[in-house]
């Protein structure tokens, strides 16, 4: 039986998919913060490039590739789709399991998808710099790839407590040639005042975001970059999960359930999108299901509200489910959920039910990330293995009901360098809030 879905290289979408382009209502605009009137072009280019901006705002339905960029996707696209057969003998359910492995890019996750766009834009429009925030690091370490690879500097802000625990993702974007600093830290005013409120004061995705917007703001011929939550970043993921329509082809069969985990909601958005295309376009009855931590659920614990993307409040206000901008959360393993938004697109089709969302404590979550490595081989991230857990649960489901369903994941990184939080789990330190 076949289990592994290749797709030539030239089987590389050469379009990204614009779901604004398919809503059945239209997605509240980002607000001036001062006058609650829609941004502006002006308000956009302070911190981003125009063709950025442009994206952003843009209603198409497919927006081209640039071919600079489907050559560096190349480099580890189309990537592939398996059936884990392992795991639906060891778990004795009719279901059948798919998962799209992101893993397999040089950064080791879906994040390179976004940043290789970006640092592109960025050079085409003159940038010379890139500052950014990161949280776990996979998104530092995509954007010093990209950045590299186009011959620009990069600035990483990256939140203390990974700095500290995950060295190894520093050591990364080091070797791609990024300068990286701890947040809160001494480079920004706004670092600065925390340290000094509290040398050992909390940190937060939205404060690294707020240091490295003022970076941008005061230095030359610099561009922010952010590497979820925007309507770009969503856009550029979505070769994700239009590889892998053409792959679930190849396997003769349709997903009843589409599941991804969420942070900001990028790699759920990049897999879903398409499928959310057919759903409305084509009237599939796919269940699409975003999964996030239970200690930092913004879709099932937040309010859809408009709200800032970062903690000092220097970003427009966003229309999203958000636990409120000043929300620190605890400091679980998976870095990359720790963000107390969630992107305005994803938030937006929740509010109009075309996708559920379920919540997960990590201990939970790392029981089934466990039974994955040991059954299918990969160690997942600890961000993806919380979409690992929705899908043992399914798979459980449809065991108990006796009912063959058809389930497709996005396994949007590898967790090589988070072994650390396997062993800690193995030691029964990994404590649930
Ligand atoms: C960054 C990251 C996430 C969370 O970000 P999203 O924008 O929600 O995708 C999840 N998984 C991995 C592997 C990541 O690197």
């Amino acid at each position: 039986m076949n289990t592994r879905f290749t797709l030539p290289q030239s089987a590389i979408p050469t379009r990204w998919y614009n779901l604004l382009s398919d809503l059945p209502e239209p997605l509240p605009p980002p607000l001036h913060p001062g006058t609650r009137q829609p941004v502006g072009l002006q308000d956009m280019t302070a911190i981003f490039p125009e063709n950025l901006v442009m994206q952003e705002m843009s209603a198409d339905r497919w927006i081209e590739i640039p071919e600079p960029v489907r050559d560096i996707y190349a480099l580890w696209r189309p990537t592939p789709l398996l059936r884990a057969t392992r795991l639906e003998q060891k778990l004795q359910t009719p279901a059948h399991i798919y998962y799209k492995y992101e893993g397999v890019s040089p950064a080791g996750s879906h994040k390179p998808n976004t940043a290789v766009a970006q640092a592109y834009y960025n050079k085409v429009a003159g940038t010379k710099r890139l500052a950014t925030e990161t949280g776990a690091g996979q998104w530092g370490s995509s954007l010093a790839l990209a950045c590299q690879l186009f011959g620009l500097e990069c600035r990483v802000y990256m939140v203390r407590v990974s700095f500290d625990q995950k060295p190894y993702r520093k050591f990364m974007m080091q070797s791609w040639g990024a300068s990286v600093y701890p947040s809160p830290s001494d480079q920004t005013d706004y670092g600065r005042k925390l340290l000094k409120e509290d040398p050992d004061c909390p940190d937060s995705l939205g404060i690294a975001i707020s240091e490295a917007i003022e970076d941008t703001v005061k230095s030359k011929n610099t561009k922010y970059s952010l590497g979820s939550v925007l309507n770009h970043v969503c856009l550029h993921q979505t070769v994700i999960g239009q590889e892998a329509i053409q792959q679930m082809e190849q396997a003769a069969e349709e997903p009843d359930i589409v599941i991804g985990c969420v942070g900001g909601g990028s790699n759920f958005a990049g897999m879903a999108f398409p499928f959310i295309r057919r759903k409305i376009v084509e009237k599939k009855p796919y269940r699409i299901v975003a999964v996030e931590p239970s200690v930092c659920a913004s879709l099932t614990k937040g309010e859809l509200r408009y709200d800032f993307g970062d903690t000092a409040q220097m970003t427009p206000l966003l229309c999203m489910h958000t636990l409120g901008h000043d929300f620190i959360p605890p400091r679980i393993h998976a870095g990359g959920l720790r963000y107390h938004g969630m992107a305005p697109l994803v938030s937006h089709v929740y509010k109009l039910g075309l996708i559920d969302a379920v919540a997960y404590p990590q201990s939970k979550v790392f029981e089934a990330a466990l039974l994955f490595a040991q059954t299918e081989g990969i160690i997942p991230a600890p961000e993806p293995s919380h979409a690992v857990r929705a899908v043992i649960d399914e798979a459980i489901q449809a065991r108990e009901e006796n009912r063959k369903k058809v389930i497709l994941f996005n396994l949007c990184g590898h967790g090589m360098l988070d072994l650390a939080s396997y062993e800690a789990y193995r030691a029964g330190d990994l404590k649930d809030d």
